[in-house]
């Protein structure tokens, strides 16, 4: 397509669709985003779900990181897991109808990843960043969802080796998929490292004052999953957990864990601060002067490793288990707690408290691969990879002729 400008011939801008919904989506997306709308010739249309939609859980993470907001929102709600991806499905179709983009970038495993069921109906080249994670745990709703998305992909950026060897072991074309590093390295080295000033600026004896904590005299804590928070059990086990902590614990709670501890009239301790959940620049501040972190947060462990601050998952299994190879994380599992004595946990906690660990999760260029790579395809026209020459499987069978004679003799041109 050509357009005319002052006399010149100039490509018209490849249109890309790039579809987010929830806070850690905002937060790991943030320098692809930039990158990919620095380029001329790429004219990016950011779509936002609306599965996350109140300042504390969105505005403030595009205020912070500086990511311009979306020019789409669709306002997806619902009560249940079902009416968001319906939502989701049928509004996206209509904007991706709208915009005719040449491919669609989704990230991640939230309900939000079901809109590449919208793409994959129109035909539309699906990305997926943050592909072949998988925790083999088919309790949770992100394991189901992020097996479906990497299937129906045609890009796929993943963050290490060993997830592009699980994704081919379950049979996706080795073609598809990308080895790029972690994005959440670029965003602490942009965001957090080079601001350290800011930081520090924040963090004042006021900051902590304010929220009834000392510097490094607490933990810190976040739960959402929902194998934890809608499973009594484990929600009750957490809160032991919490209860026999040494040290005051901070809670910024998702409003579905504070709905749920509210419907199931738990009681919590005292020591244990509940509070709404909190913008980036103050979870980070709250994360690097603890003394440690509980976690079921996939993105916090991360943070929490590359920070050198020592963490808990709490988790029955996980699909990063880099914290474990590294030393940095201790793990409790909430559906079997008699298996994980608090006082040990605990007690293991302690110990990494200002241990050193190399971080595994990438040399802070994951952000610029994956839009360096995206716009190299979106020249070449490298997006569409689910045609027959794609498969690296014989599917010749599929495609064979009838082998029938015709009665009347071969037509010309007949295969
Ligand atoms: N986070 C935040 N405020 C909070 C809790 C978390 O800014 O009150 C940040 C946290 O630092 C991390 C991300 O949000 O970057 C994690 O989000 P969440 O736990 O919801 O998602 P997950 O990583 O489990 O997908």
């Amino acid at each position: 397509m050509l357009e005319r400008r002052r006399g010149e011939r100039r490509p018209l801008p490849k249109k890309l669709a790039f579809v987010l919904g929830i806070r850690p989506d905002v937060i790991r997306a943030a320098f692809v985003l930039r990158h990919l709308r620095s380029y001329p010739e790429i004219d990016v249309t950011f779509i936002w779900s609306g599965q996350h939609y109140s300042d504390n859980l969105k505005d403030v993470f595009f205020r912070e990181l500086q990511v311009t907001p979306a020019e789409v929102d669709l306002g997806c709600r619902g009560e249940t897991d079902a009416e968001i991806a319906a939502a989701v499905i049928s509004r996206l179709h209509d904007a991706l109808q709208e915009i005719s983009p040449e491919a669609v970038v989704f990230l991640g495993d939230t309900n939000t990843t079901t809109g590449c069921i919208a793409a994959a109906q129109l035909n539309i080249p699906i990305v997926h960043i943050e592909g072949g994670m998988r925790s083999y745990d088919w309790r949770m709703p992100e394991e189901k969802y992020r097996t479906i998305i990497d299937h129906l992909a045609d890009v796929i950026y993943v963050y290490f080796d060993e997830y592009r060897d699980q994704a081919i072991r379950e049979g996706i074309n080795p073609d598809n998929v990308v080895v790029v590093g972690n994005p959440i390295v670029d965003v602490l080295d942009l965001h957090y490292f080079s601001g350290q000033r800011r930081f520090a600026a924040l963090s004042t004896a006021e900051f902590f004052s304010s929220r009834g904590l000392q510097r490094r005299g607490y933990l810190l804590m976040t739960c959402h999953r929902r194998e934890n928070v809608h499973e009594e059990k484990s929600l009750q086990a957490i809160l032991d957990l919490a209860a026999a902590s040494p040290l005051p614990v901070y809670f910024p709670a998702s409003y579905r864990t504070q709905k749920v501890l509210r419907e199931l009239g738990v009681q919590w301790p005292a020591s244990l601060r509940i509070v709404d959940p909190v913008g980036y620049d103050e979870c980070l501040s709250l994360m690097v002067n603890s003394r440690g972190v509980l976690t079921d947060s996939g993105t916090v462990v991360e943070e929490a490793c590359i920070l050198g601050i020592p963490s808990v998952q709490l988790r029955r299994s996980t699909e990063r288990p880099q914290v474990y190879d590294v030393g940095s994380s201790v793990k409790f599992d909430p559906s079997a707690p008699q298996r994980y004595r608090p006082s040990t946990v605990y007690r293991k906690l302690a110990g990494l408290f200002g241990k050193k660990w190399d971080h595994p999760f990438g040399d802070g260029k994951a952000s610029q691969r994956i839009a360096e790579d995206l716009r190299r395809r979106l020249a070449t026209d490298g997006l569409q990879r689910h045609r027959k020459q794609d498969y690296r499987i014989p599917v010749e069978r599929s495609y064979r002729e009838d082998g029938l004679a015709d009665p009347l003799g071969p037509m010309e041109g007949a295969p």
